[in-house]
C-alpha cells in the first residue's frame, strides 16, 4: 500500500498541498480529479519523488519514504509514472526505449530485455512497431510506448498524470482500453485524469482536489451520484 499521511508541500510560500490524506491498497485504482492547478501533479509527483513534500508522510508498504538515494531508488523501482507528454527518448527505437531500463536497471541481459519488451509492445496492441523511432508514431500509438515501457519494469504500482490529455480525440480509447485491460488484471493504479467514462468503469476511489486539498473522495457510484461539496458539483457540471 501507499499511504499519504498529513502531506504538505510549499513551492517558497506558495501552500500547494494541504494536509493531504490518502491510502492506496495494492489492486485499489484511484482516480485524482479537479481543476488546473488544483496539486493533481504534485501528488503524484511526491509520491515517486519527483518533488519532496515539507511535511508529512509518505509511506510505501509501511516503510517512510525519504529524500536519501536508497529511498527515491526503491520508489522508482516499484512505481512506475506515465506522463501526459510520453517522454520517450526520440532517437532510440521503440524497443530500445523499452530495453534501456531493464538491462540498466533490472539487470536484464539484451536478449531477455527484449523478450519482455516485445511481450509487452503485443500487450499494448503494437507488435509491429518495434523496430521505430517514437516520432514515427502516432500520439496514442508513442503513449502506449510509454505505458509498454512503465510495465517492461514490472512496477507494483502505476501513476499515471494525464495520459489522454495530449492526444487527438480518436486516439484516447485506444490508450483507454490498454490502461482498463491493466486495470482488470489487477494492477495498483494511481490516475489523474477527467476522463469520467474511464473513472466510472475502473475506479475504486474518486478523488476531488480543489486549491491544494483533497475536497471530496468516495467510490465513484457515490462520487458521481450526489456530490456533496458545491465546487465538486460545479467541476463535475462543466466536465460531465
Ligand atoms: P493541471 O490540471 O493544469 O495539470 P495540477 O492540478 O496538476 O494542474 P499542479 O501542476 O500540481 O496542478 O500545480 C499546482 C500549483 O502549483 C499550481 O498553482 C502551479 O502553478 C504550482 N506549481 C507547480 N509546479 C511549480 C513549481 N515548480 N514552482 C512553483 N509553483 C509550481
Ligand atoms: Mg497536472
Amino acid at each position: 500500500a501507499i499511504e499519504l499521511v498529513g502531506v504538505n508541500k510549499w513551492y517558497g510560500t506558495f501552500h500547494v498541498l494541504k494536509d493531504i490524506n490518502l491510502t492506496v491498497e495494492t489492486g485499489q485504482k484511484v482516480v485524482i480529479c479537479g481543476p488546473s492547478g488544483s496539486g493533481k501533479s504534485t501528488v503524484v509527483r511526491c509520491i515517486n519523488r519527483l518533488e519532496e513534500h515539507q511535511k508529512g508522510q509518505i509511506l510505501v508498504d509501511g516503510v517512510e519514504l525519504t529524500n536519501d538515494a536508497a529511498s527515491v531508488n526503491r520508489i522508482r523501482s516499484e512505481v512506475g509514472m506515465v506522463f501526459q507528454q510520453f517522454n520517450l527518448f526520440p532517437h532510440l527505437t521503440v524497443l530500445d526505449n523499452l530495453t534501456l531500463g531493464p538491462v540498466k536497471a533490472r539487470g536484464l541481459t539484451k536478449k531477455e530485455a527484449e523478450e519482455r519488451a516485445r511481450h509487452y509492445l503485443e500487450r499494448v496492441h503494437i507488435p509491429d512497431q518495434a523496430e521505430k523511432r517514437p516520432g514515427q508514431l502516432s500520439g496514442g500509438q508513442q503513449q502506449r510506448v510509454a505505458i509498454a515501457r512503465s510495465l517492461c519494469m514490472e512496477p507494483k504500482v502505476l501513476l499515471f498524470d494525464e495520459p489522454t490529455s495530449a492526444l487527438d480525440p480518436e486516439m484516447i480509447s485506444e490508450v483507454l482500453d490498454v490502461m482498463v485491460d491493466l486495470a482488470n488484471e489487477g494492477m495498483t493504479m494511481v490516475v489523474v485524469t477527467h476522463e469520467m467514462g474511464f473513472a466510472r468503469k475502473v475506479a475504486d476511489n474518486m478523488i476531488f482536489m480543489d486549491a491544494g486539498e483533497i475536497v471530496e473522495h468516495g467510490p465513484p457510484e457515490e462520487f458521481f451520484g450526489a456530490p456533496r461539496s458545491e465546487r465538486c458539483q460545479k467541476f463535475l457540471s462543466q466536465i460531465l
